[in-house]
């Protein structure tokens, strides 16, 4: 099946997991816009300059160049053909508008749009400990999920990263511009009757479930 869908939710509450499970089991593109943006900072492009600049305070990147290089992505022939999950966009409601538009012109839906939701206290212990493989994406904790050798990943052998943005004062930051700019985009999609609601404090294999389950068919 070949699905469109969205992921929402605070930083820390799984979006990036469910996205690896949702792309890995049922073939969707994945499309996460802090991911690209790390790779464009990597990179060292105009537009990775740019956005170092915002992400290193835990600030959004600007709306206008933010919803250009999404719509790039949006349009390739991978995401017509395959289907796509969005990580991380939209995060204001002028995204979440600009988005309708760009699916409208490419007569897409989308099937869902997921608000993961877990406790703040979850979100604060979780994001203090989290790791990323630079190679292949797959996301460690220090105590909840060690990988097996320090410092690689137990999937591909990459070595692993603590995110610059994932330090205690950046992630309260990034707490406080959930709550005021990115919850009012949940507020836009309860009105379209695609949101569905999950609790992503039950694992992740329960939180995939959730997702599964609800899906149209
Ligand atoms: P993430 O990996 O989704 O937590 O994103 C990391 C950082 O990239 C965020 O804290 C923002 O600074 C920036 N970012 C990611 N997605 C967006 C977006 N849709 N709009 C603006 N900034 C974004």
């Amino acid at each position: 099946m070949s699905y469109r869908l969205i992921l929402i939710g605070p930083p820390g509450v799984g979006k990036g997991t469910q996205s690896a499970l949702l792309t890995e089991r049922l073939g969707l593109k994945a499309l996460s816009s802090g991911d690209i943006f790390r790779r464009e900072i990597e990179a060292e492009t105009d537009l990775g300059r740019l956005a170092k600049r915002y992400i290193q305070h835990g600030e959004l990147v600007p709306n206008g160049v933010t919803i250009e290089m999404m719509a790039k992505r949006l349009r390739d022939d991978d995401t017509r053909k395959h289907g796509f999950v969005l990580d991380g966009f939209p995060r204001t409601v002028r995204q979440a508008e600009a988005l309708d538009e760009i699916l409208f012109e490419m007569e897409f839906g989308l099937d869902k749009v997921i608000s993961i939701e877990v406790p703040e206290e979850t979100i604060l212990h979780r994001l203090a400990g989290r790791m990323g493989c630079t190679k292949c994406g797959e996301i460690y904790h220090s105590r909840n999920k060690p990988p097996m050798r320090e410092g690689l990943c137990d999937k591909c052998n990459g070595p692993l990263f603590v995110r610059t943005d994932d330090q205690p004062g950046t992630i309260l930051e990034r707490l406080r511009v959930f709550r005021e700019t990115t919850a009012p985009v949940i507020d836009y999609y309860a009105s379209t009757g695609s949101l569905l609601r999950v609790d992503g404090s039950v694992g992740p294999e329960d939180t995939y479930r959730q997702i599964i389950e609800a899906m149209p068919r």
